[in-house]
């Protein structure tokens, strides 16, 4: 339990870790109180501080502010601290309000009752019942989803690979024997039974379904210049299946009846509204958790890491051309960064590993398309 004054979230920012240090924050009428930053940029007052939605579907409350030491970010995502914040934020607002509006008491006291009337009933009201509407999909999604088990979570993902299939010409040999046996590499011990597969397209793509069909495109392979870096992409898309970042995703934008025909069995219902799958667009806190959480997989796989950092650089120069997976998965600076923070981090035995044991040139040599700077075949 979570006391009314006390909140818990993620920190970002100087002097915490790349991938979000979890924190305990005191709130007052004067602002936060981190528990382990220095006094300067841990007490920020309410004043230096900005507050938005973020994070999938908006169910974050993103806390932002500026220190001696560079901008902070604190996200919180638990339902009992976004209550505690929201509380303080309507009387930190309403102290604000109460000073601007010393001298507007003083005049048209009817006029200013009712255009905030009208205010609230035109723009407030709705988005309220709208936000609450959302809130409980929220709520009852997360609810669905912890109750689909992996053998359900399996089942659907047949489906939609059926569906999916259609759309895609998979192909044999070298390459994807190769990406079939970095992935086994990654994922053992899971309790997913992984499936993966290469399709003979030219976008630099890569996409997880539940329950572990994994496919990664030809124009990707033919992009990366190493076995590592292909053995980086595999590793972040796995853990968007581990962590069921895909189911998530596919149960929330396939709406409420889907869910719930989830939930009670009805599979078939639930596939056919999860084929738009390539584009599915995932939160960048996925997107963290799915680098950090590769990142790591790579290390006890016995994988070199750097090859997911250097990939992700790749893809940030060629921001200019149509790349799928860049457009689903921002290559921002941001992520760069985060990932080279991470490696540096490790021993360096954890780095400097034995090479994966393929001649990547002679399998990109063989694949039947290749890549072409200016992103036409
Ligand atoms: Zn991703």
């Amino acid at each position: 339990m979570v006391e009314p004054n006390k909140i818990i979230g993620l920190a970002w920012g100087p002097g915490f870790q790349s991938t979000g240090s979890p924190i305990e924050v005191s709130i007052s009428g004067h602002g936060l109180r981190l528990a382990t930053q220095d006094e300067h940029d841990g007490m920020p007052a309410w004043s230096k501080i900005s507050v938005r939605q973020g994070g999938f579907n908006d169910s974050q409350m993103m806390v932002e502010w500026h220190g001696r030491a560079g901008n902070y970010t604190l996200t919180v995502s638990d339902i009992p601290s976004i209550a505690a914040l929201k509380v303080h934020l309507k009387t930190a607002t309403q102290n604000n309000e109460n000073l601007k509006s010393a001298g507007a008491r003083r005049g048209d006291r009817a006029t200013f009752i009712w255009s905030h009337a009208f205010i609230w009933g035109i723009f407030v009201l709705p988005i309220l019942v709208l936000a609450t509407i959302l809130w409980e999909h929220e709520r009852l999604t997360a609810w669905a989803i912890s109750h689909v088990t992996v053998k359900q979570e399996r089942k659907l993902g047949e489906q939609i690979f059926a569906l999916t299939k259609r759309q895609l010409t998979l192909i044999e040999g070298p390459g994807a024997n190769m990406v079939r046996e970095i992935g086994a590499r990654l994922t053992q011990g899971s309790a997913y039974h992984y499936e993966f597969y290469v399709a003979n397209d030219a976008s630099v793509n890569a996409f997880a379904m539940p329950g572990g069909f994994i496919v990664m495109n030809t124009g990707l392979l033919a992009l990366a210049d190493n076995a590592e870096q292909v053995a980086g992409v595999l590793a972040h898309e796995i853990q968007h299946v581990e962590k069921r970042h895909t189911l998530n995703g596919m149960v929330k934008s396939a709406g409420l009846m889907a869910t719930i025909s989830l939930v009670f069995g009805d599979l078939n219902g639930a596939a056919a509204l999860g084929s738009d799958l390539i584009r599915l667009k995932f939160s960048r806190q996925h997107e963290a958790d799915a680098d950090a959480d590769g990142l790591k997989a790579l290390v006890v796989s016995g994988i070199s890491p750097t090859g997911m950092r250097d990939f992700f650089q790749k893809m940030s120069e060629k921001e200019t051309l149509d790349l799928g997976w860049f457009s689903s998965h921002p290559a921002s600076n941001d992520r760069f960064t985060s990932l080279d923070a991470a490696i540096k981090a490790l021993l360096p035995t954890a780095v400097v590993v034995k090479p994966l044991p393929y001649d990547y040139a002679a399998i990109k040599a063989v694949l039947p398309v290749h890549f072409k700077p200016d992103g036409k075949i």
